[in-house]
């Protein structure tokens, strides 16, 4: 018997943790079918509500079930983590609690892992129910990242995946502090056969991302996978030189040929303004990158276990 290992990142799912298991063991006769059995890993990333009394109430009933309680909110980049590293499957998919990724698709997912891929991705081809602005902003990030990474992160790509083992021991591999979890998968290489369907929208609760997390885990995700910005910020400063001596030779010339008087007072200030807020810009984007490195080499742990089961 092989086993499947089925992890589920949860903050604040207590509505959702029964209705899940039981979506999720509808498609128990298609695995045990094909001799595989399920190992299901709740992570509670620091909930507040009653998200591990349900999931203790579903391990007194099922041993394949188990909890990996964090002592706060970590995110879920560390939940995907720690989940993964629990994992002993030798398949292994990440569900949100939320059912916005139906377990309906494991069975198709199954069988492209059976056609030699290494990992099964998915997709939303629409954004349907989500406030305009995310959209949009959610687009412009993709435009730009992709503009700017080698590592291709594809547009509307959700964290639901079929996982072979040796794609998650590479995964596991990245022990970096800073996840951005889709570059990762991407970063590691092997062949990934992306499904697509439409957007499911979540079944219970509201969704635990605001406007500006998403934008501060953008942000986390461009210096993750890309130094293009400092690049930009040195080519800024090479325009700049490049303005500024054009500047010198014309006003020497002036003076030479005009004799003209000392004036320009306003554009100076203008000029000394312009240049300031460029250099502190291309300040903040070095300070973004020493920041990321500065929680790098501290190496703390990525997550804190209170309870284990
Ligand atoms: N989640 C988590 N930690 C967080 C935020 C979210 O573990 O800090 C989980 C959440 O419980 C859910 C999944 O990640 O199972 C996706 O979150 P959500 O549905 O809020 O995101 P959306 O689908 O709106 O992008
Ligand atoms: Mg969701």
């Amino acid at each position: 018997m092989s086993l499947l290992s089925v992890i589920v990142p949860c903050f604040n799912e207590e509505e959702n943790v029964s209705d899940f298991y039981e979506e999720l063991l509808k498609n128990s006769g298609f695995f045990s079918e094909n001799n595989y059995s399920f190992e299901i890993i709740f992570v509670d990333d620091g909930s507040k509500d009653g998200t591990v009394r349900e999931v203790k109430k579903l391990i007194e009933k099922d041993e394949g079930v188990h909890l990996l309680s964090f002592s706060r909110n970590f995110g879920k980049e560390a939940a995907i983590y720690a989940g993964l590293q629990k994992s002993a499957g030798d398949l292994i998919a990440i569900m949100d609690a939320d059912l916005q990724d139906p377990p309906s698709l494991l069975p198709e997912m199954f069988k492209c892992i059976g056609e030699g891929y290494d990992s099964v991705a998915t997709r939303r081809v629409d954004r349907k129910g989500e406030p305009p602005v995310r959209s949009f902003f959610a687009r412009a990030f993709y435009r730009i990242i992709n503009r700017m990474s080698r590592t291709e992160i594809v547009d509307g790509a959700r964290d639901y995946r079929l996982m072979t083992r040796r794609f998650v021991d590479a995964v596991l591999q990245l022990t970096e502090y800073n996840r951005f979890t889709k570059g990762i998968f991407s970063w590691v290489g092997f062949e990934t056969k992306w499904l697509e369907y439409e957007n499911i929208e979540r079944r219970k609760g509201e969704t635990k991302w605001s406007f500006w997390k998403l934008f501060w885990y953008a942000l986390d995700g461009i210096v993750a996978f890309t130094t293009a910005p400092l690049t930009f910020a040195a080519f800024l400063g090479v325009l700049f030189c490049v303005v500024a001596f054009i500047l010198i030779v014309v006003t020497i010339i002036r003076k030479a040929v005009f004799g003209d008087p000392t004036s320009g007072w306003p554009s100076l200030v203008c000029i000394i303004s312009l240049v300031s807020g460029v250099q502190l810009f291309c300040l903040g984007i070095v300070g973004q990158y020493l920041s990321k490195t500065y929680m790098e080499v501290k190496r703390r742990p990525i997550y804190i276990l209170r309870e284990d089961i």
